[in-house]
């Protein structure tokens, strides 16, 4: 697969491809949000073929499940001609904060989105619109479609009913429009304190759909808004609140994941009623559902990942070990893997779980034709080349990415004492050990294959030099360079020019595939070895600013971490092992 694959049809495509057929958005017309029938009316005609949106609560980070979203929204909105809003969905006064509000516009433009069009920031907020959804409650409270009832939250949930039982009417379910008009303003202007009464819509108490069983459309919630301070005492609830934002921005595809499929009668009912009383212009925004992503040894519930960043069991958001995009952007992900990875997912009505394997394939599918190679040696062990001068220095070289052979190289020095992986050395080689043990040749990669000579142990045992003889004859590149067989290639580093380095090797974070299913305790999952740090060695040259790439040779895709490494100290995060470690066995 390469990246550049043409998208894969789904049923959200065929819908948004009838609808352009049909013609019946065409002539829509499109006003800067809150825009209610009067307002779109007196607009001109949109230019976008169609609009999405993509509609975070600021209550956290955005992570992994959140990107299928941005990739599908912005992605639909892309291919067709048509706009995608980043709609801040902040109803919920108490949560919110502009922290997160910034971490996302950060997110989505990090996976290379964009909500400017034109000139015109589709970015919008659902607050900017608490007035014209108070006025459309009184609409409804006017026809008779809502009613302010003074039951207590515990008294409807006693009288909603069950899947099997209708609920019961509340008594105050057909007092008179104009009591519930007063007592909603008297709401409003902050004379009854929280749970005293709530509004609700009136439409069946007997629907065998528990949602149209008159769903509550405003609280009373004397709380500060991160936005609109006081202003308001009374806060929308989200299935009210998420067709009206729809509407007054003009949304005509309205993607939200399968637990939303219930709320679709409601959703409907709502901005039916509402373009009845002339409040919203046709066409009505329509809602479809898709399955969210459940991504294997991760947890993605917000309210979990809050948990373990304000628990300490991570460090903090940004953790490289943590499925948020902050995460990932400072593990190593690249925007283009990640939308990788979405593609490859596609879309679907039917729930699955994903397993790990395929984000990091995305990974490292993104990064092998792009990432320039290097040698890290993670556990050095000292090499000395007993007939090689020790004044002399010869310049070995390869190419920055074997897929680009004649390339760009890179260029590094080969001296008489050089560091290799303290594993490519056996005093009593297992069989099928093709690397050094005493009497063996190998080949240092890039320059002379050697023949061990000899080691050096210290007084604990441990081995702390190994001793070999370069074969003149047999510098790579060079004629006759092969003409000595061998079975083993290790790589190594210049003593002298050699980098110190902190590595960060990662495992993953949970022990069990699915540590947020069951009754379980997801924090007794976390696995106490998911980070490991070495001291190792870099190959002279490479300059690790924050945020560069590489693939180590043998050790897997590192980055530069974005807020501890230095050229002078560089600290590493491994992105991702070259082959996949998480298979199944
Ligand atoms: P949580 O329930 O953990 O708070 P959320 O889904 O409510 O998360 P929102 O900020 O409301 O978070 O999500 C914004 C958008 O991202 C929504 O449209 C939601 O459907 C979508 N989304 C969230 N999680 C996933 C997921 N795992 N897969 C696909 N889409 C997702
Ligand atoms: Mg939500």
């Amino acid at each position: 697969m390469t990246t550049e694959t043409a998208p894969s049809s789904n049923f959200l495509r065929s819908i948004i491809e009838n609808d352009l057929q049909s013609g019946h958005l065409e002539s829509r017309r499109w006003g800067p949000p809150p825009a209610t029938a009067q307002a779109r009316l007196a607009a001109p005609v949109d230019t976008a073929r169609i609009r999405t949106r993509f509609p975070p609560e600021p209550n956290g980070y955005l992570h992994i499940g959140h990107a299928k979203s941005i990739c599908l929204n912005f992605g639909l909105a892309k291919d067709y001609d048509g706009i995608c809003h980043l709609r801040f969905d902040d109803t919920n006064p108490e949560k919110e904060e502009d922290e997160y509000v910034r971490a996302i516009i950060d997110m989505v433009q990090w996976l290379g989105f964009e909500w400017s069009v034109g000139g015109v920031e589709h970015c919008y907020y659902a607050s900017d619109y608490f007035e014209a959804m108070y006025g459309f409650a009184e609409a409804l409270v006017q026809a008779g479609h809502a009613y302010v009832d003074e039951q207590s939250a515990e008294q409807m949930r006693a009288t909603r009913g069950t899947l099997t039982e209708a609920g019961t009417d509340s008594p105050w379910r057909d007092r008179p429009a104009h009591e519930s008009l007063r007592l909603l303003r008297e709401m409003r202007a902050g004379v009854h304190p929280d749970g005293r009464m709530a509004l609700r819509a009136r439409i069946d108490m007997a629907s065998p759909n528990i949602n149209l069983r008159d769903p509550v459309l405003y609280r009373i919630r004397h709380a500060e808004h991160h936005r609109t301070g006081n202003t308001w005492c009374i806060y929308p609830m989200y299935s009210w609140a998420h067709p009206v934002e729809d509407a007054l921005e003009g949304i005509t595809h309205s993607i939200c994941t399968l637990e939303f499929e219930d709320q679709r009668p409601f959703y409907d009912w709502i901005l039916q009623r509402l373009a009845e009383l002339g409040q919203l212009a046709a066409p009505l925004p329509r809602q479809y559902e898709f399955a969210r992503l459940n991504l294997e040894y991760v947890v993605t519930s917000k309210r979990k990942l809050r948990e373990l960043v304000l628990e300490g069991h991570v460090n903090g958001w940004d953790d490289p070990r943590l499925p948020t995009l902050a995460g990932l952007r400072r593990r190593g992900y690249t925007p283009a893997s990640i939308r990788l990875f979405c593609d490859r997912l596609g879309v679907s009505k039917a729930d699955s779980r994903i397993e790990y394997s395929v984000l990091e394939q995305a990974l490292r599918d993104d990064l092998d034709p792009i990432a320039d190679r290097a040698v890290a040696i993670l556990d050095p062990l000292r090499l000395v080349i007993t007939n090689f001068p020790d004044a002399r220095i010869e310049t070995c070289s390869a190419p920055l990415n074997p897929h680009a052979p004649d390339g760009p190289r890179r260029r590094f020095p080969f001296t008489r004492t050089l560091y290799i992986e303290r594993d490519d050395f056996r005093e009593d080689p297992p069989r099928k050990y093709f690397r050094l043990f005493p009497g063996n040749l190998v080949r240092l990669k890039y320059a002379w294959v050697i023949r061990c000579t000899g080691f050096t142990r210290n007084e604990d045992g441990d081995i702390t030099e190994v001793q070999a003889e370069y074969l003149p004859d047999t510098r790579s590149g060079t004629q006759g360079a092969d003409a000595i067989k061998v079975k083993g290639t290790i790589t190594w580093i210049s003593a002298v020019h050699a980098i110190a380095a902190e590595f960060r090797l990662y495992d993953r974070l949970f022990l069990d595939a699915h540590p947020d299913s069951g009754q379980r305790d997801f924090l007794q999952l976390i696995n106490p070895e998911s980070c490991r740090t070495v001291q190792g060695l870099l190959e002279p040259g490479v300059r690790a600013v924050p945020g560069a790439t590489w693939q180590f040779e043998r050790l897997g895709y590192f980055v530069a971490d974005r807020e501890l490494s230095t050229p002078e100290r560089p600290v590493l995060n491994r992105s991702v092992t070259l082959r996949d470690t998480w298979a199944r066995t």
